[in-house]
C-alpha cells in the first residue's frame, strides 16, 4: 500500500537512518534515503534553525518533501559546551568516540549521579514546501555514565548516556537498541509528528 506521506531524510548519518526506519507507521509515513549527501553547514544557534537549514538545502536539491533532524546532548555541569554544538564538542578532528571520552574526562570531578544529569533533544522539521513547514521536539533525560560502554551500538553519545528509567541497572542506551526506539528524544518527537500528520488526514 502506498503511504500517505513520503519524505526524503536529510541526513548522511547511518545511525539516524536506522532509527527512523522503525519510528513511523509505514502505512502513513514512509522515509527514504537521498541518493546523494548534501553538505550543510550548521550555523544556526538553535536546533530549529539548524533543522531548517538542513531541510532547505535538501529541498533545493530534490524538490520533494523533506524530513530533517537536529539533535544534541545538554549536560547540566557543562551548560555552554554541548547542546546545539554537540557534534562539534572538542573541536574538529574528533570522532564520536573521542567526543564521548572527552565528555567523561571533563566530568571526572562530578562524581555523584545528581551532578551528571543530562538530556538529549531532537527537533524534527517536516518540510513539505517553503509554505508548509512543521517542527516537533522530543527530550530524553538521564545521566552521563562513569565509563564508556563497549556493548551494543556506538552512535554518538549513546555509550555514555544512562536513561533515567535505567539508572538502577546502570545500562548505557547503546545497549538498549529496541528500548531506545520507543523512548528516545527522536521517538518522542516522531510520535508527536505522527499524531499531528494523522490528524490532517
Ligand atoms: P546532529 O543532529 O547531526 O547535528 O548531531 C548532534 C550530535 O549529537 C552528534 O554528535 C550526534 O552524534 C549526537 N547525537 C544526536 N542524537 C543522538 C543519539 O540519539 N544518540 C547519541 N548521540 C546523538
Amino acid at each position: 500500500m502506498k503511504p500517505v506521506f513520503e519524505f526524503i531524510l536529510a541526513t548522511g548519518n547511518s545511525h539516524k537512518r536506522d532509527e527512523f526506519a522503525v519510528l513511523f507507521d509505514q502505512e502513513v509515513i514512509r522515509i527514504s534515503s537521498p541518493d546523494k549527501k548534501i553538505e550543510v553547514e550548521e550555523t544556526g544557534e538553535t536546533y530549529v534553525a539548524n533543522a531548517l537549514l538542513k531541510a532547505e538545502a535538501y529541498y533545493r536539491e530534490f524538490k520533494k518533501p523533506i524530513l530533517s533532524d537536529d539533535s544534541g546532548l545538554t549536560v547540566e555541569a557543562l551548560p555552554d559546551e554541548l547542546g546545539v554544538q554537540s557534534a562539534r564538542f572538542g573541536g574538529p578532528g574528533l570522532n564520536d568516540r573521542k567526543r564521548a571520552e572527552l565528555l567523561l574526562k571533563k566530568l571526572e570531578l562530578f562524581k555523584a549521579q545528581h551532578e551528571r544529569k543530562a538530556y538529549f533533544t531532537c527537533v524534527l522539521c517536516f518540510y513539505f514546501s517553503p509554505e508548509e513547514i512543521y517542527f516537533f521536539e522530543g527530550r530524553f533525560h538521564g545521566v552521563i555514565a562513569w565509563n564508556y560502554s563497549e556493548l551494543g551500538d556506538d552512535f554518538g553519545y549513546d555509550p555514555v548516556f544512562i536513561p533515567e528509567a535505567k539508572q538502577e541497572e546502570g545500562r548505557a542506551v547503546s545497549e538498549l537498541k529496541e528500548w531506545k526506539n520507543a523512548h528516545s528524544h527522536r521517538a518522542i518527537a516522531s510520535k508527536y509528528a505522527e499524531t499531528f500528520l494523522k490528524s490532517k488526514l
